[in-house]
């Protein structure tokens, strides 16, 4: 890059690495951790801020019964290097001290995770997403507080914040009270820490917008003694983190075009500040593409590439063997569907109607399901036990492997043969998971929806689920069953005659890795530097002149 690329400082509550350092959950954490690739790998400026949770992140079992049961993962410390200062934030009117640590082992720009010194406070860093309201605000504190707290200590220069999701929304209070600490009055801190200050927002769905008590959040003492009536015009009464996000930055971003316009719709009014562009997500290629298929696309050699998705298809079966004992059929056709059991994502839309999913078995459809829910969320785990049900209904035809992570992930997305994604539209906000397997040439099925509306050519790369109007149907269930039929259909005749097609088959294939370079991690990190950093660093530049 021909300018001075801004330092920018990353914040997000998790960080997807490697499964042996398990401080994610998903595909946040995920994506966090493809872009800290990927700003390495481009050598920018940029360094992670986030915490070290204790049993990272749960191991999932089934039970006898086809309940999951959630283990906690240890976490290998060897790759945490310890920093010298330590610095502290109030959480309850008590004094909370960190420990600084520095990682870098992952191929990764410099992240820097914070860490109660003391035994009795590490409640807080328990458990990812763990806990009650008055865990979540802790967590919370620390990442955003602490996070900035961390930074002055450690001497990091900082032109741009980039809060990744809300979650660390009171890194801005902590960059407001410095202001203040100067003297300026609250309007003045606002307008100068704002062109700072850039945000992306990763769901419409209400859940994941996190919303406070004002009151909670002072006792907890997230609000750092600003005015109730501050807090109000920044988050409002109830205080929500994403309004609050829009309203402290300069410049906010959607996850991919269509959730562009859901974001812009849902926040209007409060995003005036800061119009929400859509910089759709991308994923590490390093990290997700099987070798040889890669240099197979390269060489344009069409009988490698299948003999490469081959290689992928076995290695996934002898696993799948190793921890269910099923065995699945290398010649048949092999759907894959790894997603958070979460309900709008609607993992069983294919058994929607038993005879014609048993009509696809029959004619040689295989699927394998993962997928973890939160240990809490008990429409999640009643999903999960839904699928392993469907497994032990239909025997070496449904798989369900337990404990989806990184390492499970990297062997669907390169051995299976398509990809489904069947959520309600517009619930899901990208889907990287798809971008994955569309770079090695497993070909996605997909509701026109997150960021396939930007990849999919029908019947070229990929193929839609698309029944007319669908989404304006009064109903959940009106649309799940339009849905469903355009689901049997497309796979009736589309799909399964494609399959039977081995010339055909590897042209798709060549269409979606082609398709797949316009979603790399290293494009996303390049846009974001294009225009989130950049142009806030530039309204900087305007705004001292
Ligand atoms: C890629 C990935 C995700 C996110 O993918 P989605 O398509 O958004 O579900 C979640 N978990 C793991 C383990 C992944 O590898």
């Amino acid at each position: 890059m021909s300018y001075d690329p801004p330092r920018v400082a990353y914040f997000c509550m998790e960080y997807g690495l490697s499964e042996t350092f398990p401080i994610y959950s998903g595909g946040l954490g995920v994506l966090a951790g493809d872009f800290m690739r990927s700003c390495k790998a481009l050598d920018l400026p940029v360094v992670g801020v986030g915490l070290v949770w204790a049993d990272g992140y749960t191991t999932q079992a089934l039970s006898s019964k086809g309940f999951p049961e959630d283990h906690p993962t240890p976490l290998d410390r060897s790759v945490l290097i310890p920093e010298k200062p330590v610095v502290s934030v109030n959480v309850a009117g008590r004094e909370v001290h960190l420990n600084i640590f520095r990682v870098e082992a992952f191929d990764n720009a410099t992240l820097y995770l914070l860490e109660p010194v003391e035994a009795r406070d590490r409640w807080i860093t328990k458990r990812l997403y763990g806990g009650g309201k008055d865990d979540r605000v802790a967590q919370e504190i620390l990442l955003g507080i602490g996070g900035v707290r961390a930074l002055r200590a450690l001497g990091v220069g900082v032109d741009v914040y980039h809060f990744n999701e809300g979650h660390a929304l009171f890194a801005g209070l902590e960059l407001l009270s410095e202001k203040r600490a100067q003297g300026f009055s609250f309007e003045r801190a606002w307008e100068t820490v704002r062109p700072h200050i850039v945000f992306t927002t990763h769901t419409p769905v209400d859940a994941g917008n996190e919303v406070h008590e004002i009151e909670h959040l002072q006792r907890m003492g997230a609000t750092l003694n600003f005015k109730e009536s501050e807090l109000v015009r920044l988050g409002g009464d109830p205080f929500n983190m994403t309004a609050a996000a829009l309203r402290l930055s300069t410049r906010a971003n959607a996850v991919a075009e269509l959730h562009g316009e859901t974001a812009r719709h849902m926040w209007r009014g409060v995003n005036d500040g800061a119009p929400i562009n859509a910089i759709t997500n991308g994923v590490d290629h390093r990290v997700w593409q099987d070798r040889n298929i890669a240099n197979a696309f390269v060489t344009a050699d069409d009988p490698a590439m299948l003999s490469a998705h081959d290689a992928c298809k076995c290695a996934l079966l002898s696993e799948i063997e190793t921890r269910t004992s099923a065995i699945l059929n290398p010649d048949l056709l092999l759907i894959g569907f790894a997603r958070r059991a979460t309900a709008y994502k609607r993992a069983t839309l294919f058994f929607h109607d038993r005879l014609r999913a048993e009509a696809l078995l029959d004619r040689g459809a295989q699927i394998v399901f993962a997928g973890k829910s939160h240990p809490k969320d008990s429409g999640g785990r009643e999903l999960v036990h839904q699928l392993a049900e469907l497994e032990r209904i239909y025997p070496g035809q449904v798989v369900f492997i337990p404990n989806y992570d990184l390492h499970l992930g990297r062997l669907l997305t390169r051995g299976c043969d398509i990809w489904l994604n069947t959520p309600r539209r517009p619930l899901e906000a990208c889907g990287t998971s798809g971008m994955k397997a569309a770079m090695n040439g497993v070909l996605n099925v997909s509701i026109l929806d997150g960021w396939w509306p930007e990849g999919c050519e029908h019947g070229q790369n990929g193929w839609k689920i698309e029944a007319p109007g669908s989404d304006a149907y009064p109903s959940n269930k009106e649309g799940d069953e339009a849905d469903a039929r355009a689901l049997y259909e497309l796979l009736e005749n589309e799909v399964l005659p494609a399959f039977a097609d081995r010339p055909r088959w590897a042209k798709m294939m060549r269409g979606s890795i082609e398709m797949s370079r316009r979603f790399t991690s290293d494009r996303m990190v390049r846009d974001y530097f294009a225009s989130l950093y950049t142009e806030s660093s530039q309204k900087l530049a305007a705004s001292a002149r």
